[in-house]
């Protein structure tokens, strides 16, 4: 199918690396000529749709990605999917995950009466967007000279995203704000402080997704916690980084690995929930890794809470509101061995 006439609709399943890129995508597309549009918020229909149509065994972003593809397929022309493959220039291979690296695959083969599936590519050379670009756009026949425009289009909402999860907006108002080209409609998860403070270490599509997370991050803030997540150290790892991790061939999961090391020696955090899905093999490795290794620091709470698209949230909420009371009883026989002022 020939995409010259770029009148077309695109549309980015709101699922999986759609978190990292859709904000870059969207004006990217939209200089090009096309309209771009984001599918809304996960539902409980959109992941029931979706995990009716894919394989048992996957990992919740899985389903929400098929899930997500359906809510499009009556008002897109195109579906646009990123797969990241090397997104970062190291010593040693990197890759991501596989399922994330196969997601335009797995929605072609996997779903009949769908648009046409495109792939972002994001893999290899010193900018692999700049490169994922060119191949896009001799695919969807967008000229060379409009590209390299649309391009630094892309990167400055892609920059502007990425400033708003490290300064700490949450996750879900980041992408949309992003998407949409206005400020964030709430403020920094942090603000106005709170007690205890919980670190929530997780891939960003499972952090920005209220209904998958069980709105985990505003349960926290409605329990008077203050939230920090590992959203605000995406992309700043590595070489350099003030916690050496053993080197990791998965790019993503390896940030996982330095937020959750970096936030078990912030004095300011009380306590860590590690987001995780269901049948998620690379998220269950750096979690055995961050135990052998010590990466997390004894006498720093942890939980691990597991995604999936069966349980409910009355279980989910009641663990986190548990291990909050426990972390504010902590804070308060800490408090109390304080010795007076004066
Ligand atoms: S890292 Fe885990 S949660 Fe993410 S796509 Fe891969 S298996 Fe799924």
């Amino acid at each position: 199918m020939e995409y010259g006439g770029r009148s077309h609709v695109v549309g980015i399943p709101r699922a999986m690396a759609a978190y990292k890129y859709a904000p870059f995508l969207v004006a990217f597309l939209e200089e090009c000529g096309f309209r771009a549009v984001v599918s809304p918020p996960t539902s409980t229909s959109i992941l029931r749709e979706g995990s009716a149509a894919c394989v048992e065994d996957v990992c919740v972003a899985v389903k929400v990605l098929f899930g997500q593809a359906l809510r499009l397929k009556e008002e897109v022309d195109l579906l646009l999917v990123p797969r990241p493959v090397k997104v970062e220039r190291r010593p040693h291979d990197t890759f991501t995950c596989p399922k994330l690296m196969a997601a335009p695959d797995m929605l072609k083969h996997g779903l009949k009466d769908i648009p046409p599936v495109e792939e972002f590519l994001v893999s290899g050379g010193r900018d692999p967007l700049r490169r994922g670009c060119l191949g896009l756009a001799r695919r969807l026949g967008i000229p060379l000279g409009l590209v390299r425009r649309a391009y630094g289009k892309g990167l400055e909402a892609h920059r502007g995203y990425h400033e708003l999860l490290r300064s700490g907006v949450h996750p879900t108002r980041a992408l949309e704000a992003a998407v949409a080209g206005r400020p964030p409609a709430d403020g920094l998860l942090a603000a106005g402080g709170g007690s205890p403070t919980v670190a929530v270490v997780g891939h960003p599509y499972l952090l920005g997704d209220g209904h998958v997370s069980h709105h985990l991050l505003d349960r926290l803030r409605n329990l008077g916690a203050r939230v920090v997540t590992s959203c605000l150290y995406e992309g700043l790892g590595g070489d350099g980084f003030p916690v050496p991790v053993p080197p990791l061939s998965w790019s993503y999961e390896r940030e996982l690995a330095e937020s959750a090391a970096i936030f078990s020696r912030r004095g300011d955090v009380d306590g860590m929930l590690y987001v995780t899905s269901f049948g998620c093999g690379p998220d269950s490795l750096v979690l055995e890794l961050l135990r052998r290794e010590g990466l997390v620091r004894p006498g720093v709470p942890f939980m691990e809470l597991v995604l999936d698209e069966h349980d409910g949230p009355t279980g989910f909420h009641t663990r986190v509101e548990a291990f909050v009371d426990m972390l504010r009883r902590r804070v308060s026989q800490r408090e109390d061995r304080l010795p007076p002022h004066g």
